[in-house]
């Protein structure tokens, strides 16, 4: 049995041969999952990365499990993706030049894609998903091809604006990864990226780690990957006690991994976490008001998300229609 503290072996992705331990032994459902930090950097991975064919089987078993072979999500599944790509419209948006290229890399069911082509923006994606990029391409009409993010088509523009929306934590070389996508961004270029902030104060300890999240980043962990990987930060679009990070990096030459790691970064990471347990997280107002909101707004979403979804494919038809 590993337990918290323990030093392990293997190496930390950003710094190969710095000193990590077990942060944590037990996932969000209290399965066994070592979860490590790595003493110098404080970047949080699991202990031991997953090769690429164990993630494969991962996903086609979990593919399995949540979708019971169905390719098609739920109209409230949908509309919820709609509602991420608006807010990310809002946020983004009034960033770019008319017209400017969108792309985003790992764009699910393609709805973030769709709400930036209707807003006159050039907007495509790629999805790795089969199931979800069909339902992007065929329902929602986006124009999403299904791809890994390292698999550039040869009629690929360099983005003004790259997406990366909760995936980077679940991929295997996130630095790796990162340089292919800031190899396709313009020179003047951005890049956003979300993902869970692993520091927000109360970001759920015993809920957090998640086999499928293999990191959970920090503002300061993620900026190191992304400085290493060529790409700065522009602009911090997400507060320390936001439950996301929300993060706009350009394009810059690649920091080496000294100059880019906080030295701060494994002392405040492990400080947070040691500070929340699932009793502090259940009883804080503001997870118990958002609960009783989301359970609310569950029942009204099933009962108009389907005519929702139905009226929206009218009108990207519509759109779709010559003349
Ligand atoms: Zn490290």
């Amino acid at each position: 049995m590993t337990l918290p503290g323990e030093p392990i072996e293997s190496p930390c992705t950003l710094c190969a041969d710095a000193p990590r331990q077990i942060l944590s032994a037990r996932d969000r459902r209290g399965a066994p999952l070592l979860t490590a930090i790595c003493r110098r950097c404080g970047l949080v991975s699991h202990a031991d990365i997953p090769t690429e064919e164990a993630l494969r089987a991962f996903y086609a078993q979990r593919y399995r499990a949540e979708y019971h072979g169905e390719v098609t999500p739920s109209p409230k599944r949908v509309r919820r993706a709609w509602r991420q790509g608006e807010r990310l419209l809002a946020r983004l948006g009034p960033r770019l030049a008319p017209g400017a290229r969108v792309h985003e890399f790992g764009a699910g069911i393609g709805c973030t894609v769709k709400v930036f082509e209707r807003a006159g923006f050039d907007a495509t994606g790629v999805e790795p998903g089969l199931g979800f990029q069909r339902f992007a391409e065929a329902r929602l009409r986006a124009r999403v091809r299904c791809a890994t993010l390292d698999e550039p088509a040869a009629d690929d523009h360099p983005a003004d604006l790259g997406l990366l929306v909760h995936v980077i934590e679940h991929l295997r070389d996130p630095v790796a990864s990162l340089e292919t996508i800031r190899d396709r961004l313009a020179p003047d270029g951005l890049l956003y990226v979300e993902c869970p902030n692993l520091e927000a104060p109360f970001a759920r300890f015993g809920r957090m780690f998640h086999e499928a999240h293999i990191y959970n980043f920090t503002a300061a962990t993620l900026d190191a990957a992304a400085a290493v990987a060529g790409l700065s930060l522009a602009e911090p679009m997400s507060g320390p006690r936001d439950e996301n990070l929300a993060r706009l990096y350009r394009p810059a030459a690649p920091a080496a991994v000294e100059d880019a790691i906080d030295p701060g970064a494994y002392a405040r990471t492990t400080h947070a976490v040691r500070r929340l347990n699932v009793v502090t997280y259940h009883l804080r107002p503001r997870y118990l008001r958002t609960r009783a909101r989301k359970i609310g707004e569950r029942a009204t979403e099933a009962a108009t998300a389907r005519r929702w979804l139905a009226r929206l494919e009218r009108a990207v038809a519509a759109d779709a229609a010559p003349g």
